[in-house]
């Protein structure tokens, strides 16, 4: 059985992050990827996608970060999977491609700060393992959506590729951020009539004060926040994405889709006997989003008026219309209807871990990234340790404080050896 000191599971750029820093430290380790390098950005996700954050905030650990030409604009995927690749090259990160980790047990016969990595090509050993493995691995759909009737073609983000791979008919988009306000853009534009139905959402404008909206949140360190520093740490992980497009001055929130003839409904609330029902808190839940947005625009305000920044005078966006009275129900049967978009989340993929660090649901418990089996780690989850936790540009700083804790494990067993010898 081959030994390392640490197993990454997944090539993406948290796994390839931690590698970085794990090499920086001369911590012995493999990087285990069930695909190529990149995997995600290769083979998911609908072909006109783009990064939502502009091209500067592509930055990874070891200085690497975006060298282009337009630094404000947004990478396409391939373009990313590419980035992430040379990224895999300099830093010559010891990944094992087309290897599936199938299994992580604690290696308690053996040692007790250790695992055993069961993969599709052999065990490793470790001392340590993070789990790198995608927060966005498998699609989330409510159990309802088996009431769809037969001849409607249901389909998930990550298997969407673009309009003409659906039926030439009338598209239910089920979620409204970041994923279904895209699709549901691309889809109106295609000539289809498109139906939106939007609960929580968060409404964000693509630029503010003549510069990226995203270039506020990070100047003024609100997406540094760290996860012991909100109120609701639960809430927080579990907010939705940004109502944001990788198009250079494009809102794409549910106005400018209204305004491309898109149809606005409330959130999915179940299917009966071939009827769609819809919440009515559509006026509610779009209130909510507007207030929200004022609150971070006047938290942008105040911040750039401390740090002597002008650039006032960018309009405000009008409060979201709401259609009145809003729509309660589809009937599915009649034909409008050809395609469902289940644009309704997504989850880790976990299955293979098997040690007790999930709760009743299957999600990982953590603090941080810190799991409470020793040496087991995540990194790549919404609100890790940061607001940015899960944007490309939040992985540098998440690897380097899991590292440092991992480095005090390793520490902790070299000395407990020591004492037992
Ligand atoms: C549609 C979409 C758009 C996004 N847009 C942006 C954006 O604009 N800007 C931004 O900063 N972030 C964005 N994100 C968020 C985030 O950057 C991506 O989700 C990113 O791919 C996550 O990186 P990761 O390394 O955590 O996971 P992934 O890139 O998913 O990498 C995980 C790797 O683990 C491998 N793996 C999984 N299970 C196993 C196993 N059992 N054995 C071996 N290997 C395994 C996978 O093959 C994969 O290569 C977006 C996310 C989504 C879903």
């Amino acid at each position: 059985m081959p030994n390392t000191t640490v197993v990454v599971v997944g090539a993406g750029h948290c796994g390839l992050a931690m590698s970085r820093c794990l090499a920086d430290r001369s911590i012995d380790h493999v990087v285990l990827e069930r695909g190529e390098v990149a995997n995600s950005w290769r083979t998911r996700w609908w072909d006109s996608l783009r990064l939502l954050t502009p091209n500067w905030m592509t930055r990874l650990p070891g200085g690497y970060a975006y060298r282009g030409e337009d630094p404000d604009g947004y990478l396409a995927a391939r373009e990313v999977a590419g980035l992430i690749g040379d990224y895999a090259v300099e830093s010559a990160a010891p990944v094992l491609t087309c290897t599936t980790v199938t299994a992580v047990e604690s290696a308690v016969e053996s040692t007790a700060d250790g695992y055993v990595v069961r993969t599709d090509q052999g065990t490793w050993q470790a001392h340590a393992v993070v789990v790198a493995s995608g927060a966005c691995a498998t699609p989330v759909v409510p159990t309802f959506a088996d009431q769809v009737p037969a001849g409607i073609v249901s389909v998930t983000p990550d298997a969407y590729r673009n309009p003409g791979q659906l039926p030439d008919a009338g598209v239910l988009v089920v979620g409204a951020s970041a994923s279904g306000v895209q699709i549901a853009d691309e889809l109106q534009r295609s000539g289809r009539q498109v139906t939106l139905a939007a609960g929580e959402h968060v409404r964000m404008p693509r630029t503010y004060r003549r510069r990226d909206i995203l270039w506020w949140m990070d100047a003024s360190g609100l997406l540094d926040e760290t996860y012991d520093e909100v109120d609701d740490l639960i809430r927080v992980r579990n907010l939705p994405s940004m109502q944001l497009v990788g198009t250079p001055q494009r809102t794409v929130d549910l106005n400018a889709l209204q305004a491309a003839g898109v149809r606005l409904h409330g959130r999915l609330v179940g299917i009966r006997d071939g009827v769609a029902q819809f919440s009515g808190s559509l006026p509610n839940v779009c209130a909510l989003a507007d207030l929200k947005l004022g609150r971070l625009l006047d938290s942008i305000d105040i911040w750039a008026m401390s740090a002597g920044l002008d650039g006032a005078g960018d309009e405000r966006l009008a409060p979201t219309r709401v259609p009145a009275p809003a729509p309660l129900s589809i009937d599915l049967r009649s034909g409008e209807i050809g395609t469902i978009v289940w644009a309704t989340g997504f989850r880790p993929d976990l299955s293979w871990l098997d040690v007790p660090t999930l709760d009743r649901k299957g999600r990982l418990v953590h603090d941080g990234g810190v799991t409470s089996a020793p040496g087991l780690y995540a990194l790549g989850l919404p609100f890790l340790r940061r607001r940015k936790s899960s944007l490309i540009d939040g992985a540098a700083a998440d690897a380097a404080d899991l590292t440092a804790h991992l480095a005090g494990h390793l520490d902790a067993v070299a000395a407990r050896r020591r004492t037992s010898a």
